[in-house]
């Protein structure tokens, strides 16, 4: 079954301005926003467990060509762009959230932005209402990764946990790596207001964060898969189900357009650039491999899709919406 729904945010496309979101350096986004913001949610089947994709919002990167993508030079992005068919060198970022129904409960991968991407993200409690979901009903969340694009969405403005009955489920690295005060004294001036964000965004959960081993399985149907290098503990997570499986793939791989057709490229935000390298190229010839269906934080919604592969690269097959 596939539903989707236009975003409750879609009328603001045309007022997205500059995200001040995770230090990102080509933040302003000056230019004219590309007109597609998408649906604000979609649903599919892995066996008997129901998936929803709901997206938090997105924002513009003005010049794409400069400062994200690594190893590679700006008129070779703006060739990958050509050949996806974006007219770049603006960008949008979307930001997705997926819940999967299980035996247990409801539980959300990942918590979105909480707005701190700019005036087109912060969406996500519009749009889970949009898919018939109340945050309320939200058991446990888990954790890819703490940058403040995933974990933004744990706490209001007031501080206040917004998922009031969840439990909270961390990879055991991550959670060592930014509650580590050498680490956050040995980080540079870009990367250490993150440290405070992670304590800041986490505190009224403390009570409930439990944190697991790679590999453990999360909930029924749902367990970790490493995938470190974007950050020190980057977890995605295999949802399986008979013989159906997805994996949702958090930020191990960002933008397909970018790092799927070029896995030896890497976004400025991977920590350990050669790990999530290595990582990513596991990740899309499993994917490919398998026929499994892959979920991206950071891809346009449906945000779902097949992998293949394609040149010297892989391409990504997105769901019907
Ligand atoms: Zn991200």
């Amino acid at each position: 079954m596939t539903t989707t729904r236009r975003a409750a945010i879609g009328a603001a496309a045309g007022l997205l301005a500059a995200p001040p979101l995770l230090g990102l350096r080509d933040a302003a986004a000056q230019g004219a926003a590309p007109p597609v913001v998408g649906p604000a949610f979609h649903r599919f089947d892995v066996g008997a467990l129901k998936v929803t994709v709901v997206t938090d919002g997105s924002n513009v990167r003005a010049d794409v060509t400069q400062g994200l993508v690594m190893g590679a030079t700006p008129d070779q992005v703006s060739g990958a762009l050509r050949a996806a068919g974006i007219a770049g060198p603006a960008m949008r970022n979307p930001f997705n959230v997926t819940f999967v129904e299980t035996p247990r409960g409801l539980v959300a991968i990942d918590v979105g932005t909480g707005g701190i991407g700019g005036p087109g993200t912060g969406a996500l409690r519009d749009n889970m209402r949009a898919a018939g979901l109340d945050p309320a009903r939200v058991v446990l969340i888990v954790h890819t990764h703490f940058h403040g694009d995933h974990i933004g969405g744990l706490t209001g403005s007031d501080g206040a946990a917004l998922f009031p009955q969840a439990a909270v489920a961390v990879p055991e690295r991550e959670w060592t790596f930014w509650n580590d005060a050498g680490e956050e004294s040995r980080a540079n001036e870009a990367r250490r207001p993150a440290f405070a964000n992670v304590r800041r965004r986490f505190a009224p959960y403390l009570e409930r964060v439990t944190r697991f081993a790679p590999e453990a399985e999360v909930a029924p149907g749902i367990r970790a898969v490493a995938t470190n290098g974007h950050s020190p503990g980057h977890t995605s997570f295999l949802i399986a189900n008979g013989a159906a499986q997805a994996l949702v793939i958090g930020d191990a791989i960002t933008t397909p357009a970018f790092f799927m057709a070029n896995p030896e490229w890497y976004p400025s935000f991977d920590m350990d650039p050669p790990m999530a390298v290595e990582t990513r190229k596991r990740l899309l010839d499993r994917a490919a491999t398998e026929r499994m269906p892959v979920v991206g934080y950071h891809f346009d919604m449906p945000a779902t899709g097949r992998v293949e592969r394609a040149g010297t690269g892989y391409r990504l097959v997105p769901a019907a919406a």
